[in-house]
């Protein structure tokens, strides 16, 4: 079993890569939902749709978020009723939301329900929320505390931020069998998401640090800085924030005592021999998913990597 912790549009496409490499249920995918929301009375869990819709291939092929040819009827009313509309969601996405509150009202965890949603779209990987507790990313900008999809739906991520939060954290649990896949699993991979607004609350979750930081088996991650900037988003800023430089090398910083590897673009080969003295094996190649070739290419060259490290 190969295990990756995920966030949402930028982790998916190698998440995709990993499921068409590998046999296809032996792929368990940890995903954050700290973006997740409360929106019109429904549980919106962003990260985990992306996931399953784009392993399920009906992802939209221009944004990866949402579901292709998904019309936007139910929003379009819910503006004209005076709601909130800034947050997308198609009318087949609204489904799933429906589905979601739902059964969350008759009691069953988010975990439950992702997998039969995930069954209900013939994905046949183990998508499972980082935890079954309501955890949700607060960041500090201006001086007021804003919910993560306020911070980067609403005002597209463009305000410096002084500090970022997992509210609720503390109380958290990670949802079942994602301990034992961790431990049980043949290598983990930490995809190239965001890693303070997608991988770090996933590390949050109490005993999932831990868990990771004791896996036998090889762990590797793959950056999602390219030079000095993010692929996209605002990952760069983030870790700045931290205290991480905006690279590769801030990225094994980050990770520090969580990985074993680190997989870098060709063009920060420069920074090879610096992540190296910091004791990680690295992997030096183009790291660019343009399209489906690429993501597979990737994917299957992580693989590649942590099983030589093991
Ligand atoms: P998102 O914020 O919903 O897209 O979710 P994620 O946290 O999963 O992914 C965002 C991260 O993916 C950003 O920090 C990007 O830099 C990174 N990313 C996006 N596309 C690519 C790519 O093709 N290659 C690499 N290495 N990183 C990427």
């Amino acid at each position: 079993m190969i295990v990756a912790l995920c966030g949402g549009v930028g982790g998916s496409k190698l998440v995709v890569g990993l499921y068409k490499t590998l046999p296809p249920d032996s792929l368990t995918v940890v995903v954050n939902t700290a973006d997740d929301l409360k929106l019109w009375g429904l549980n919106i869990s962003p990260d985990l749709d992306t996931v399953s819709y784009t392993l399920a291939g009906i992802a939209r092929r221009d944004v990866g978020w949402g579901i292709e040819d998904d019309t936007f009827h139910a929003l379009e009313m819910l503006a004209r009723f005076g709601l909130p509309a800034w947050f997308r969601v198609g009318d087949r996405d609204l489904a799933t939301d429906i589905f979601r509150t739902h059964e969350l009202r008759r009691g069953r965890t988010l975990s439950a329900i992702t997998a039969d949603i995930c069954s209900a779209l013939a994905v046949r990987a183990h998508v499972v929320p980082m935890t079954d507790s309501s955890v949700s990313t607060r960041l500090l900008v201006d001086s007021q505390w804003l919910n993560f999809q306020d911070y980067f739906v609403r005002r597209r991520h463009s305000d410096p931020v002084d500090a970022v939060q997992y509210g609720g954290i503390e109380h958290a649990s990670p949802a079942p069998s994602v301990v034992d896949s961790i431990t049980q699993a043949e290598c983990i991979v930490l995809v190239n998401s965001n890693p303070v607004l997608s991988i770090l609350p996933i590390l949050a979750v109490p005993g999932l640090r831990e868990a990771i930081a004791h896996a036998s088996c090889p762990r590797v991650a793959v950056s999602p800085i390219v030079g000095t900037d993010a692929v996209t988003g605002p990952a760069g800023e983030l870790m700045r924030l931290l205290g991480h430089p905006s690279s590769a090398t801030g990225v094994a910083e980050a990770y520090q005592g969580l990985i074993d590897g680190l997989i870098i673009d060709v063009q920060d080969r420069i920074q090879e021999r610096a992540i190296r003295d910091r004791g990680l094996a690295v992997l030096c190649t183009d790291t660019l998913m343009r399209n489906e070739q690429d993501r597979v290419r990737l994917a299957s060259e992580a693989i590649g990597f942590a099983r030589s490290l093991s």
